[in-house]
């Protein structure tokens, strides 16, 4: 079923959208929002300096924190639906406090983004339900973990088990350094997040990333999508939040979607209702595919950031009515997603020196870009005095493409960045290689 515009009873209510979120992905939320003809406003707190290239777009300085000023500014600007990006606002019980104030919200609450900000209670919660996972002990001390560590047949993947920025996962070569990632994880390099530590059987295979539009009970599913991880070619290099990211994911057919539907999906959607955990929001199901099947590397209880931005131009003008439905809890499952033919792919920009130290502050020139199926979102970016473009953060620009196949796609995006200037700039010139034909390492 297709939502009828001019119909659905819907578009009185959505004129003031709220976006909370500093990044690529709430600007590419945005962006997708206010395509929507009924749509006048979208704030974002804080949003960004690219917010403020977006149409409708407005950024409000706001606590957050401070609820009972937030709550009173949403009343007075009349705002119709609250959409939380990142997942600390929704560990904190945002989107709970949000809904008791009679907001409608687009975010789990407290219990729902425990997918994420506990690993341990996602590998039980998996456990229970019987969805592929690798095999896993969640440990509270370094000497228990040392136990398990050599006395282990095979490879272990150490994690901390809270929020950690996704720097929280170490993949160690050997026993000792696996050790040593515990030991360090103890020792409090991730604060709190760090007092359980979760070892985790290493698995192998490609990755995807599946999202699900859930308002509690029923669910629909975006376009798959595929990210970089590694900040260096060749997938080398330490893990990043995301380096580039492509979509949809021609490894997943029809019939392999089919059966992480049967298999993750739908088990995790019922394991929530069987713990009346009320899931109105977007589950991000990162995946495995390994021999024995799709396997659950991690759950968020957001839009993975830089899948939004690749995803969010290939949504029609509707997409932000699912947002809404999902928010009421009035989803019928079976709504056309409106999702365009065409393919997209996104290249991030970095600071120099990210993930780790990195200075911010430089001036970013952007020339001659292309303006039709071609998006920059601004990732990490501020205003100077003189309202100069300024880079700051370690992800600085998203640049996305759409067109008919992955190789135009990256031309273009590639193309793109040569117009892009700033200092210390890096971004991978491989983004996408295992889907752009055309692609070879010497290029
Ligand atoms: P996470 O933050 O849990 O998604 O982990 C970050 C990255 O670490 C994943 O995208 C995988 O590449 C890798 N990873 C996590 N868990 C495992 C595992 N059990 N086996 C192999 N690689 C893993």
């Amino acid at each position: 079923m297709s939502i009828n515009l001019k119909s659905s009873k819907n578009f009185s209510r959505l004129k003031n959208i709220l976006i909370i979120g500093n990044g690529g992905r709430e600007n590419s939320l945005a962006w997708a929002i206010q395509k929507n003809e009924y749509v006048k406003k979208v704030y974002l707190i804080p949003g960004n300096a690219g917010s403020e290239r977006i149409n409708k777009c407005e950024r409000l300085t706001i606590d957050i924190n401070n609820k009972s000023e937030l709550a009173e500014k949403l009343d007075s600007l009349k705002i119709d639906l609250v959409v939380i990006g990142p997942e600390i606002p929704l560990a904190n019980g945002l989107a709970d406090f949000l809904r008791k104030k009679e907001f409608k919200v687009f975010g789990p609450g407290k219990d729902g983004a425990k997918l994420e900000y506990s690993k341990s209670w996602a590998k039980k919660f998996m456990e229970d339900a019987n969805i592929p996972t690798a095999k896993f002990w969640k440990v509270n001390c370094l000497e228990e973990a040392k136990k398990i560590i050599y006395s282990s047949s095979t490879p272990l993947v150490v994690k901390a088990d809270g929020l950690a920025s996704g720097k929280g996962v170490f993949i160690p070569d050997s026993k000792d350094e696996c050790y040593k990632s515990a030991e360090s994880i103890f020792n409090g390099k991730f604060g709190e997040s760090g007092d359980v530590v979760v070892l985790e059987e290493k698995i192998k295979g490609p990755e995807v990333s599946v999202f699900a539009l859930c308002d509690g009970e029923k669910y629909i599913i975006l376009p798959t999508a595929q990210d970089h991880k590694r900040l260096n070619e060749n997938d080398k290099g330490p893990n990043t939040g995301g380096m580039g990211a492509y979509s949809p994911a021609p490894l997943l057919s029809k019939d392999y979607l089919d059966k992480i539907v049967k298999e993750i999906i739908e088990p995790t959607i019922n394991g929530l209702i069987n713990k009346n955990i009320d899931y109105k929001g977007v589950i991000y199901f990162g995946l495995m595919i390994t021999k024995s099947g799709p396997k659950v590397i991690e759950y968020n209880c957001r839009f993975g950031d830089p899948e939004c931005q690749t995803i969010m131009p290939l949504m029609d003008q509707n997409f932000v009515f699912l947002l809404e439905k999902c928010a009421m809890g009035n989803l019928t499952g079976d709504e056309e997603i409106g999702a365009s033919d065409k393919v997209s792919g996104c290249v991030i920009a970095t600071s120099k020196g990210y993930p780790y130290e990195y200075k911010t502050g430089y001036p970013i020139k952007i020339g001659k870009v292309d303006s039709i199926d071609c998006q920059i979102f601004d990732s990490g970016t501020s205003l100077s005095k003189n309202r100069e473009l300024l880079t700051d953060g370690g992800r600085v620009l998203s640049i996305v493409c759409q067109d008919k196949d992955f190789d135009r796609v990256f031309e273009k995006a590639y193309k793109n960045l040569k117009e892009i200037h700033f200092d210390g700039i890096y971004f991978r010139n491989d983004i996408g290689h295992q889907v752009r034909k055309n692609f070879s390492r010497e290029n």
